[in-house]
């Protein structure tokens, strides 16, 4: 396995990262690619992080859970938002009352009734203003480069677009990082794996389906099976 800085060096350069010491608040869903950034932040960055989740009627409810257990291990102020009338008025498979989740490779077109429209400049609005509110300087996202095939609110063209709109809306600095955006859940499996403490990924939850276990046949279990198995690693969450 790589070092830290190996991984960095292939994906990221330094305007991805937010400055060392730095304070900021990041949506944590509860999945890999967020819980790894927030430790990635908070070990190898020194930055001061505070968290905010979103409930929206995700039928996945089960990773606010763990978005709770890694603040709680990181000592983390974390806040869980409600949004009820997402699930209300919006029309997604991924949401309480939606069409099954489809099966397949993340990519298929099917995968798109996933998409939870607009969702990620909803809730980092809501977390650009917390954070502008709490003076901290910067917001943090977990999107990476597998988002990008179904999740148009995920490209590096929206992150900037937005980064833009954010440093236009206050009067004091604040601004947007997605260090992972160019990243696979491969690189981000091995750059939690390298912090020390490594992250417990039994403390993350995958799969899009709301049942007891994971399914391992969604996309988003597929994808999160492929890393593991490339770096061969056991998952140490539960599938059936
Ligand atoms: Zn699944």
């Amino acid at each position: 396995m790589r070092t830290i800085n190996e991984i960095l060096s292939g994906f990221t350069d330094m305007t991805l990262l937010p400055p060392v010491g730095s304070s900021g608040v990041q949506i944590v869903s509860g999945g890999m690619d967020s819980v790894t950034l927030l430790h990635f932040l908070i070990k190898y960055r020194k930055c001061e992080m505070t968290a905010l989740s979103f409930d929206y009627g995700q039928k996945h409810r089960k990773e606010l859970e763990c978005a709770k257990a890694n603040c709680k291990e990181l000592g983390v102020e974390h806040h869980i938002v409600a949004l009820p009338f997402i699930s209300a008025l919006f029309q997604s498979a991924l949401l309480t009352g939606g069409s099954d989740i489809p099966e397949g490779h993340y990519e298929a077109e099917n995968m798109k009734q996933t998409v939870v429209p607009n969702r990620n400049m909803i809730m980092s609005s809501i977390a650009v203003g917390f954070g502008q509110s709490q003076k901290l300087q910067f917001l943090s996202l977990g999107v990476h480069a597998g988002d990008h095939a179904i999740y148009p609110d995920c490209r590096a063209e929206f992150i900037d677009a937005f980064r833009k709109a954010v440093q236009l809306s206050d009067w004091n600095p604040f601004t947007v990082f997605a260090p992972f955006q160019r990243m696979t859940k491969i690189e981000i499996l091995e750059i939690g794996m390298q912090l020390r403490p490594p992250v417990d990924y039994g403390k993350t939850w995958t799969c899009y389906k709301g049942e007891e276990k994971a399914c391992g046949k969604c996309g988003a279990c597929q994808e999160r099976l492929e890393a593991f198995a490339v770096l061969k690693i056991t998952d140490p969450c539960t599938m059936l």
